[in-house]
């Protein structure tokens, strides 16, 4: 039986039309191999929501994304709204997309394709076969929780704080996330924690810990961030699964990113309860080549391939598009920001006819 998705898509600015074009083209030749039914609703966020409407989150975009079962958006922002007061501004709507869908989590993949090793800044034989995720709480920890501020204490010094707080709630929600993920992956889950200096993080360990025992399957560990961090660059290929809080992952995602060296190639997911998911590249709206026919499509295309697995539990034509995806890299098609010596030179276009092509194969 024809299983039948509504999708919302937010192209958004900049490069974003250009690379949602190319996943759209992707997404239709998924459909027919895999029998498919894809209903296709664009809607706008960010600068062009704010040429359009004043706001960069238009109440229909975000109702038309809750009706939805999944959510592609591309990027926001550019030099045009930089100026507008905060509120105002493209960013504005991408958090309020975030809230306004309840996104708890957040899936990083870091991901070596072979053909791009050496624009990887770790050496060969340290960085061959990664295959990692971070999940990362998003909506609780230290930037979020109360008391927080700046004030001037009784000796006339000003002191500035914030408070690191987890509920046993929001941890076993996240810690489920992610020993679902690991099951789905290679069935490893690392902890990341400060366990050894803060209360909230023994917390955070006790919970996933107990949480572990509804998952016999998975083999757990646990490490410190300091260690974390030191562990990612000198052995990556240890890890399959992490999670962790939402300051610890900020900073965790963003140094697994940089092992792959390459931002056009980066797709990330937001998860919730019971809501359609938000599927996006990490790289934001490139301004300077919007237009131009140079933007890497690869990172949105992967991220629709993250949105049928995570998703849409669609994991075979997320496989097939994955695989399409490093055929194209195979046969030598590079666009300018992955490009190297021997290579051959193609647009976002002709990338997306490449894909297409090896879909079909
Ligand atoms: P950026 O990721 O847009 O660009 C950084 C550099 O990487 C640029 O040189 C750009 O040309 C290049 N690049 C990025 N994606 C590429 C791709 N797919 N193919 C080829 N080259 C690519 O980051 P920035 O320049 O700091 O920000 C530009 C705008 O994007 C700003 O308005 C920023 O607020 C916004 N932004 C949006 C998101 C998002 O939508 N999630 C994320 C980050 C930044």
């Amino acid at each position: 039986m024809t299983q039948n998705y509504r999708l919302t898509l937010l192209p958004g600015d900049g490069i974003g039309p250009e690379i949602m074009s190319v996943a759209v083209d992707v997404l239709k030749v998924i459909a027919k191999r895999f029998d498919l039914e894809f209903e296709f609703h664009y809607a706008l966020v960010g600068g062009s929501a704010i040429d359009e409407t004043g706001e960069p989150l238009p109440q229909e975009t975000l109702k038309q994304c809750k009706e939805s079962d999944a959510v592609l958006l591309a990027a926001i922002g550019g030099y045009k709204w930089d100026n507008l007061p905060r509120h105002q501004r493209p960013e504005t709507g991408l958090l309020g997309l975030r809230s306004g869908l309840q996104l708890f989590a957040n899936l990083r993949p870091a991901t070596i394709v072979p053909q791009l090793i050496e624009a990887s800044p770790l050496k060969r034989e340290i960085i061959e076969g990664v295959d990692l995720m971070v999940v990362r709480e998003l909506t609780g920890g230290i930037y979020f929780g109360e008391p927080k501020g700046i004030f001037t204490d009784t000796d006339g010094h000003q002191r500035g704080f914030n408070t690191m707080v987890y509920a046993d709630w929001e941890v076993d929600r996240i810690a489920k996330v992610a020993f679902e993920i690991a099951a789905k992956r290679g069935g490893k889950l690392c902890s990341v924690d400060k366990a050894n200096v803060l209360d909230v993080s023994q917390l955070w360990r006790d919970r996933v810990t107990l949480l572990a025992n509804d998952y016999p399957e998975i083999e757990l560990s646990h490490l410190y961030v300091d260690n974390a961090a030191m562990q990612l660059v000198r052995s990556p290929r240890q890890f399959d699964t992490i999670v962790t809080g939402n300051l610890f992952g900020d900073i965790l995602s963003d140094l697994a990113a940089v092992l792959t060296g390459s931002i056009g190639m980066l797709p990330s997911a937001s998860l919730g309860q019971g809501v359609p998911g938000l599927f996006e590249p990490v790289h934001g709206s490139a301004p300077d080549i919007a237009g131009m026919d140079k933007a890497n499509p690869l990172a949105q295309v992967l991220s629709a391939a993250m949105m049928l697995r995570y998703g849409l539990d669609q994991p075979q034509a997320a496989s097939h598009i994955e695989q399409a995806v490093h055929n194209v890299l195979e046969a030598g098609y590079r666009t300018g920001d992955i490009m190297s010596r021997e290579m051959t030179l193609v647009g976002c276009q002709a990338m997306g006819k490449l894909l297409i092509t090896a879909l079909e194969v």
